[in-house]
């Protein structure tokens, strides 16, 4: 079964082509950071027209990569939520008129499902049950993953998102849009307990809480600046970091622990963050749990997750109609 899958939630043109729903033939991504990093942000207007210049490129350049025609492709997939609406809705309609131009069937991707089935194209071997952490630019979610069309949200963040903090905290300190790969690079030689930045909702649940962190980190930034203290840029983001991580490990284990499974699965863009898997991993292999994450460049956004996301919902019979719409503030397992 060959799938084809279209990816323009956000800020990356994606088009895919995979292999029984693991064995990825083309994966090409068309990023848009350049476009939005003056602004320091994602602007929505911007992403929707350039998605809609580079959705049919992208695909072509998906199955020339993948020696494949449209007329080999079984199946379609699309990211319909959430995301962007504007955004989404480039990439739905795309979907839409292949499936209905090729008379094949069309998937409905949740793009968070979609994070989390990246690791089946990173690692054969890995099946379900088990329990994942969503750690993205939207999102940062605790999953129990049942089959691969069964989940449970365990918990979220009440506030911000992970990924969020780091891009809102990497801007005050002047780093460029993404901030998260450049402030795991700064902390890599900074003191991660230099400064005691706080850890929020400790407790017993599968919540969190990044915005009182973000502006502890503001505020210790601020003041130094008011009384004109020199600060070290690389200890301020290998303690923020730490700070992040930190809460993230224990409740992914500790979510571990109350669905008595030995397999954790990171997923999303924060999944490329290198504490989060040392400290992680190491904390795993001593509970003797088994720890899993994909390459970093299936870890940000691509449609080859999406691919397989919708090949699982094929096999399931789970097809979407030509009324599919985008849903922007989709729920997982929608
Ligand atoms: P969502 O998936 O929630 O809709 P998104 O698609 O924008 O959001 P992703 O593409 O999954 O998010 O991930 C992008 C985020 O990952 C950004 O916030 C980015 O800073 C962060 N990120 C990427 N690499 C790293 C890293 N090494 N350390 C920390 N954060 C990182
Ligand atoms: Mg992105
Ligand atoms: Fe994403």
């Amino acid at each position: 079964v060959l799938t084809l899958a279209l990816e323009t939630s956000c800020d990356e043109t994606s088009a895919a082509v995979v292999a029984d729903g693991r064995v990825i033939l083309s994966n090409i991504i068309s990023s848009q950071v350049p476009l939005h990093q003056k602004y320091g942000g994602v602007v929505p207007e911007i992403a929707s027209r350039k998605h809609i210049e580079t959705v049919m490129p992208v695909v072509h350049e998906a199955l020339t990569a993948a020696g494949a025609t449209l007329g080999d492709i079984n199946v379609v997939g699309v990211t319909y939520g959430p995301g962007l609406v504007g955004a989404l809705l480039v990439g739905v309609a795309a979907a839409k008129a292949l499936a209905f131009a090729l008379d094949i069937p069309l998937v409905g991707v949740n793009h968070l499902e979609g994070h989390i089935f990246a690791n089946f194209l990173a690692h054969p071997d890995l099946q379900p049950p088990f329990v994942a952490l969503i750690v993205s630019g939207g999102h940062t979610s605790l999953v129990h993953v049942r089959d691969y069309n069964d989940f449970a949200l365990l918990g979220q963040t009440r506030d911000d998102a992970a990924g969020e903090a780091f891009d809102k905290v990497a801007r005050v300190m002047g780093l460029p849009y993404p901030g998260g790969p450049h402030i795991d690079r700064l902390a890599a030689q900074g003191d991660p307990s230099a400064i005691a930045f706080p850890r929020a909702l400790t407790g017993d649940n599968f919540e969190f809480s990044f915005s009182g962190l973000k502006s502890a980190v503001l505020n210790y930034l601020n003041s130094a600046k008011q009384r004109g203290l020199a600060v070290n840029a690389a200890d301020v983001a290998a303690s923020f970091q730490a700070a992040v991580v930190e809460v993230l490990v224990e409740k992914t284990l500790r979510a571990a622990e109350s669905c008595s499974t030995g397999v954790i699965v990171l997923a999303g863009g924060v999944a490329a963050n290198s504490r989060l898997q040392a400290e992680l991993g190491r904390r795993a292999a001593a509970d003797g749990l088994r720890l899993f994450f994909p390459p970093p460049i299936l870890c940000t956004d691509n449609a080859a997750m999406i691919a397989c996301r919708a090949y699982y919902k094929h096999i399931a019979g789970r097809y979407a109609d030509l009324h599919l719409n985008a849903v922007p503030a989709l729920k997982l397992g929608q």
